[in-house]
């Protein structure tokens, strides 16, 4: 049986690859803050855009050979002289030269034959040397070519000084057994294997081509990527270091918030339930499941969440177990005696059952009304003001009571909730530094008069709560929303000192 590689290597093309998923489109500013992201990750090299494509690419490619950030920096390029130009011109360190091998690609797309494509490739190969450009030479649409083909235009390729190879499955047509069986013959320099992810079956093919005899693989964050994306950089280090025992050298702590800055650039929402990223990668609702976690975490959870830079997360619904509910309270301070735990569990599930999600503050309510400790609240809204229009910078200013005093905060943003927010968190900054981690807005009814159901995520200091403001007025509901947070995390302290109590 083949064997991995002593070293692994990991070839981003988040910013090529990645950029192509229609839609998005980042700055050569963002890119410069992903490709440090992915440098102090450790990836091995970073291909940044086609310089060929636009003035904006060479734009983005510049800056980033320009910042030294400690990684090799490559570049997307055709088998064209003037695409070898740009890509050296702009500071690039090597170029991923493709060439399409299958006739289907040959033919239709180039409209040129076999023979002629692989001049083309063996000029641009020459070129590119004499250019002082490390060269990987790629073959596109390789799992549709003949086979021959592609070892012919790669032995040929390393002859004319192609310095790496790489294997493209350019629609996701490879499975893990052929890749077995075709990548051995094609390692005549180190060779890269490029993944799409059209039948789910990319982190499989990479993992087989890297047993076969590959020693890169290419990947994007979040598996980005033109139609189902590319194999997913995180999932695959994640495979590699808990189900083949490799250590990859990368950062894994950093995966999480790698992922997360991607996202947020990119515009394109991590789904829920992805591994080892999503949302619901690492929390538990489930009532046995979550009891099972709290007793020994690796009953239900298989990577432990801070390995990735993540936190478990135990939420509450229909079917929380009076054990999450008990574990939930404690760590606020909160020890309710069994009767009063079961009658806490009740009215959870009850609002579970109304299709509701339990928020933080929910069950702080709750336990509180249960527990008969309804407290005065630390801040108490005075009056907010919000102009907003198609000709002025959204403002607002609150003005809030706390515990006698009166505060008042200002704020632009981008819109009338962001400046509402913004402003909210200006007037306690003195006393506490809360910040907005996650906004959700759900209409519960269609219309523009329907009623309108916001949850934020608030945080201070690490600890992490959600809370809900519900009207009319989406405004008006974030405030709400916002003000019911800080008073719960302002509180805090005051509720584990009052732990013995109850
Ligand atoms: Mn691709």
């Amino acid at each position: 049986m083949a064997l991995f590689a002593d070293k692994i290597r990991f070839f981003d093309t988040t910013l090529r690859d990645g950029e192509q998923t229609p839609g998005v489109s980042l700055s050569p500013e963002e890119k410069l803050s992903i490709a440090r992201k992915l440098a102090e990750v450790g990836v091995d090299v970073v291909e940044v855009g086609s310089a060929a494509a636009s003035e904006g690419e060479r734009q983005a490619l510049r800056l980033i050979s320009g910042a030294d950030i400690g990684v090799e920096i490559c570049t997307y390029v055709r088998a064209v002289r003037q695409d070898i130009d740009y890509a050296a011109d702009a500071g690039a360190d090597s170029v991923h030269l493709v060439i399409p091998v299958s006739d289907l690609h040959i033919e239709k797309k180039m409209r040129k034959t076999r023979g002629e494509v692989f001049s083309m490739a063996m000029e641009a190969v020459t070129h590119a040397k004499e250019r002082g450009l490390i060269v990987e030479l790629s073959g596109e649409d390789a799992s549709r070519a003949d086979q021959g083909f592609v070892r012919h235009v790669f032995r040929e390729g390393v002859l004319a000084g192609a310095d790496r190879l790489c294997f493209c499955d350019t629609v996701g047509l490879l499975t893990p057994e052929r890749a077995l069986e075709i990548i051995p013959p094609l390692v005549l320099a180190p060779l890269s294997i490029h993944c799409h992810d059209d039948l789910g079956f990319a982190l499989a093919n990479t993992i087989a081509a890297l047993r076969a005899g590959a020693t890169c693989a290419h990947t994007t964050v979040n598996g980005l990527g033109e139609r189902a994306g590319n194999t997913p950089f995180e999932e695959l280090v994640m495979n590699l270091e808990i189900l083949y025992g490799i250590k990859t050298g990368i950062a894994t702590g950093e995966l999480y918030s790698l992922s997360s800055l991607v996202s947020r650039l990119s515009g394109v929402p991590l789904p829920v339930n992805k591994a080892i990223v999503g949302e619901m990668a690492f929390t538990h609702e489930s009532g046995i499941h979550a009891h099972g976690v709290l007793r020994d975490a690796s009953t239900y959870e298989p990577v432990k969440p801070e390995v990735v830079g993540r936190r478990r997360r135990i939420v509450l619904g229909k079917h929380s177990g009076a054990a999450s509910v008990a574990a939930a309270l404690s760590e606020r301070g909160y020890h309710p005696t069994d009767p009063q735990l079961k009658e806490i569990v009740q009215r959870i599930k009850q609002l579970g059952d109304e299709g509701k999600r339990v928020t933080d503050e929910d069950l702080l309510a709750i336990t509180e009304t249960v527990l008969q400790m309804e407290t005065e609240p630390i801040l108490k809204l005075r009056q907010f003001t919000v102009v907003s229009g198609n000709s002025v910078t959204p403002t607002a200013s609150v003005t809030l009571q706390m515990k006698g005093d009166e505060v008042t905060g200002a704020s632009i943003g981008t819109g009338p909730v962001d400046a509402a927010i913004e402003a909210l968190r200006r007037s306690v900054a003195d006393v506490a530094d809360i910040r907005l981690e996650e906004y959700h807005v759900d209409a519960i009814t269609g219309g523009t008069d329907a009623l309108v159901d916001v949850t934020v995520k608030l945080s201070k200091d690490g600890k992490i709560l959600t809370s809900r403001g519900a009207s009319t007025d989406i405004i008006k509901a974030s405030v709400e929303a916002v003000i019911t947070g800080m008073n719960r995390l302002l509180r805090e302290e005051d509720e584990i000192r009052r732990k013995d109590r109850c």
